[in-house]
């Protein structure tokens, strides 16, 4: 059964608080459509998401359908969208595991999953600006820019972006399974990375998929 876009959002939403990564109402998902961009409302909780939390705006931010407040973050997800023709839908979540790589100043870099490495050369941390503002907004847009679809928020939490939603969600569990297993390994004696020239070969390997 192909579901509406509003269902898609909703679909994806609850399994990001299934999964933890969504706490509460934090955090907000948009995707591009043919009339501007479906966007979750101000306040609203990935669990308990109905189709009247989900408004249309335009690429300013301004609301164009629904009759609830557009989230907070909408500049962020119109500048990503602006910057990134390639991106079609935007997820920004305060996952506990990665806002503990936000919170310690910590980019994600270590080669030591193949499917984390075959996608990230790194995650990097854009400096502190407050929740919601332009300022904010525009440095996130540079880093998209400069060709990152995944940054994590200094003190704050993650933005990714994908050709669509269920890619987006795909990898950002995959980075959450990558915070933890490097806390998990920490334990351990730490994580033991692979070398620059196996990383090459993997990523040889998967473009051949
Ligand atoms: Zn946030």
């Amino acid at each position: 059964m192909e579901l509406s876009d509003k269902e898609n959002i909703i679909y994806w939403a609850k399994r990001l608080y299934e999964r933890q990564m969504s706490p509460s109402t934090s955090g907000n998902i948009s995707i591009k459509t043919n009339q501007g961009i479906l966007i979750t409302a101000s306040g609203t909780c990935a669990c308990d998401l109905e189709k009247d939390d989900i408004v249309l705006i335009d690429y300013n931010g301004n609301l164009v359908e629904g009759n609830k407040k557009p989230s907070s973050e909408k500049i962020m997800h119109c500048e990503i969208y602006t910057k990134r023709d390639d991106i079609g839908a935007i997820i920004h979540c305060h996952c506990p595991v990665i806002c503990a790589y936000c919170v310690a100043g910590v980019p994600m870099k270590a080669p030591i999953l193949p499917d984390f490495a075959v996608l990230y050369d790194e995650i990097p941390i854009v400096p502190y600006y407050c929740p919601s503002t332009i300022e904010l907004a525009q440095v996130i847009g540079e880093y998209f820019e400069d060709g990152y679809s995944a940054v994590l928020l200094k003190n704050h939490g993650i933005v990714l972006g994908a050709n669509d939603l269920k890619s987006a969600f795909y990898q950002l569990d995959l980075i959450r399974a990558y915070a933890e297993t490097c806390f998990g390994a920490e334990i351990l004696g730490g994580a033991k990375p692979i070398s620059k020239k196996e990383v090459q070969e993997l990523r040889m390997l998967y473009r051949k998929k």
